[in-house]
């Protein structure tokens, strides 16, 4: 097949209905740009489309793969446009298992965690024929939404099953964004949305250029996938918190699993353990540090969510293409490089954006506040949120033992480090202050603290809102947010709001609303692994996914969930892992 990119259409010669593409017009522009009569395109397949809404006329753009009714003549045609930029090869995207566990092979891998990434770890073993026992220390996802609703609605949280922990994992309540910058040479991406798709996401997320899913097909597509594992030969069990590793010689023997339901312990014999903790286990970070496991602290970004009303979003981004029915509501994406701070500056960025969504309470932890953001398909809500976040760097963590004592209840030798040096869970005591400091201010019942934008750049607390109703719940305080952020985040917070509205006109409208604080924006450590996925200096063990420092969003996190399978099946079969 051949693959043709930037096909440009004018959105009016379009019809309305998503599912549909434009075939007569498509084809014709297919077929004129590679200079043939439109009957020697036999197929034509949408693999991507876009809008560009830069000129007065809206228009689709599209990448599509072509088969010519002669397929004899697709190599001479790619022959005669050989480093055309936009007449290419289709590329092979099918993805193969690595290979097969042979019948009554009796090993049993073990996955650790069941959000995305140990979703995908364990169904391409089940694919394979590994039978792979899951454990998850959150409830399964019905179950677990009530629990997610108790701190919502009733300011109840249950720190073993809520946003961040159970079956689906941090993002199984988010807006389902679906796309990653990640290099990916496999094509492994295409294989998660196509497996989504099986599970029941709408077909639309393979070709659609920001594909977003929402909160409850997720739930569905979540179970779903639980099924598949299960048919297949999988074990997924719920409420299993593994809370030690037994290693010898610095090799995985055992994980100890603490049944949460019965409150019994229990030891499972494995030698092959992915690790796809997600960013929030901090109690099986410290252990994981404790047992020796290699981890250094890493970056991550903290800041605030911000709410505007979608309706202007839309119209800085779409002009008077805003409200086209096919364009949905905008979403963005914007960067500031501020002057302050480290030697290179403080980046802020916006961070998982969710137009017409709403911000939510996502803290797994008693007494501390987080904010993130959801939304459902339809993206129908009043306003538009997004992290507004500022990059944090190891040399901005915590070093007192004191400090570390309050928010981890132990030194873990922080007082032997040399000077200079940053402890692997350095990040992880950064969050947890600002994190409680963010409960404090609210008030101590989980309400979040917030204030407007015009009181923000005044630096004055605010009294009230105005046209813009912050949606976090169970509600807000309204502070000067400068109290719960350190002052290099507020500075150049305050520097990039009029940068972000010189590309989004009303950015920094006065009545938009922050909402904090922002602190699960990826891992603070990284649990460092080699070139065959396995911890550096513990054999048996694959760090996976964001919590490990290996991905970041659903669909990245995926992706590292096929390579971390596929490198489980290569160790236990004694296969190379594919490059
Ligand atoms: P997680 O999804 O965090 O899963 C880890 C799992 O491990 C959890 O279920 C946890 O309970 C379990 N676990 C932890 N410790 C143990 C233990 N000791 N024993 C047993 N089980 C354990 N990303 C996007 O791409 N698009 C979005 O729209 C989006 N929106 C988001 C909205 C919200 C509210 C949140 C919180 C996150 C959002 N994200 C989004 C981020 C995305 O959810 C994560 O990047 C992704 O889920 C990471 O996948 P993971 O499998 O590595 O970890």
């Amino acid at each position: 097949m051949i693959r043709l990119s930037e096909l440009r259409l004018p959105l009016a010669a379009l019809p309305l209905d998503p599912e549909q593409h434009p075939d007569t017009a498509l084809h014709a522009l297919a077929a004129q740009t590679l200079g043939l009569a439109p009957e020697a395109i036999a197929t034509l397949r949408v693999h991507k489309r876009s809008f560009d809404a830069r000129k007065a006329e809206l228009l689709a753009v599209y990448i599509v793969d072509v088969a010519l009714a002669d397929a004899a003549q697709e190599s001479a045609l790619l022959a005669q446009h050989a480093g055309h930029p936009h007449i290419q090869p289709t590329p092979d995207m099918a993805w193969r298992p690595v290979g097969q566990a042979p019948a009554g092979f009796q090993e049993r891998p073990v996955v650790v965690g069941f959000g995305p990434c140990g979703i995908f770890a364990a169904l391409v073993l089940a694919q394979m024929g590994f039978k792979p026992i899951v454990l998850e220390r959150g409830k399964a996802v019905r179950e677990r939404t009530q629990d997610t609703w108790g701190l919502w609605r009733r300011r109840e949280l249950n720190p073993e099953s809520n946003v961040q922990f159970g079956e689906g994992g941090a993002g199984t309540f988010s807006d389902g964004k679906l796309y990653s910058q990640i290099k990916d040479p496999r094509h492994l991406g295409r294989k998660v949305l196509q497996e989504f798709v099986a599970a029941g996401a709408p077909p639309e997320i393979l070709y659609t250029a920001h594909p977003h899913i929402g909160t409850f097909r997720l739930v569905k597509m979540v179970q779903e996938l639980r099924a598949q594992i299960i048919a297949l030969g999988g074990e997924v069990r719920f409420q299993q918190r593994v809370r030690d590793v037994v290693l010898q010689d610095r090799r995985l023997r055992a994980l100890r699993v603490l049944d949460l339901d019965t409150g019994q312990e229990y030891e499972l014999a494995t030698s092959h353990a992915v690790i796809a903790l997600g960013h929030s286990a901090r109690d099986s970070f410290a252990m994981l540090h404790q047992r020796g496991v290699a981890m250094q602290a890493k970056p991550f970004s903290i800041g605030v969510r911000i709410e505007h009303p979608q309706g202007v979003i839309d119209r800085a981004r779409w002009g008077r293409h805003a409200g086209h029915p096919l364009l949905g509501a905008a979403d963005y994406k914007l960067v500031h490089h501020a002057k302050n701070g480290l030697a290179s500056g403080r980046t802020v960025y916006s961070f998982c954006m969710c137009p017409g969504g709403t911000v939510v309470a996502a803290t797994s932890e008693p007494g501390r506040v987080v904010t993130n953001g959801m939304s459902q398909y339809s993206r129908a809500e009043r306003n538009a949120n997004a992290g507004m976040v500022v990059g944090v760097e190891p040399a901005d963590y915590p070093r007192d033992p004191a400090a570390f004592e309050a928010a981890l209840g132990a030194t873990h030798g922080v007082e032997a480090l040399a000077a200079g040096q940053t402890h692997p869970l350095a990040g992880i005591v950064l969050q947890r202050q600002l994190e409680s400091r963010a409960f404090v201010l609210g008030g101590g019942d989980y309400n979040a603290p917030a204030q407007r934008v015009g009181d923000f750049l005044a630096r004055r607390a605010s009294t009230a809102l105005g046209e813009v109703q912050p949606s976090y719940q169970p509600g807000v305080t309204l502070i000067d947010m400068h109290d719960a952020l350190p002052a290099y985040a507020t500075a150049a917070m305050r520097e990039a709001l009029p940068a972000f509205a010189r590309k989004i006109r009303g950015y920094d409208m006065a009545d938009a609303v922050l909402t904090g604080v922002e602190t699960r924006t990826s891992a603070p450590l990284r649990i460092d692994r080699g070139d065959d996925f396995q911890s550096l200096n513990t054999e048996g063990l694959y760090p996976a996914g964001e919590g490990a420092g290996y991905a970041g969003g659903i669909l990245s996190a995926g992706v590292d969930g096929i390579k971390v399978g596929e490198a489980v099946a290569c160790a236990m079969l004694g296969l190379p892992i594919p490059s």
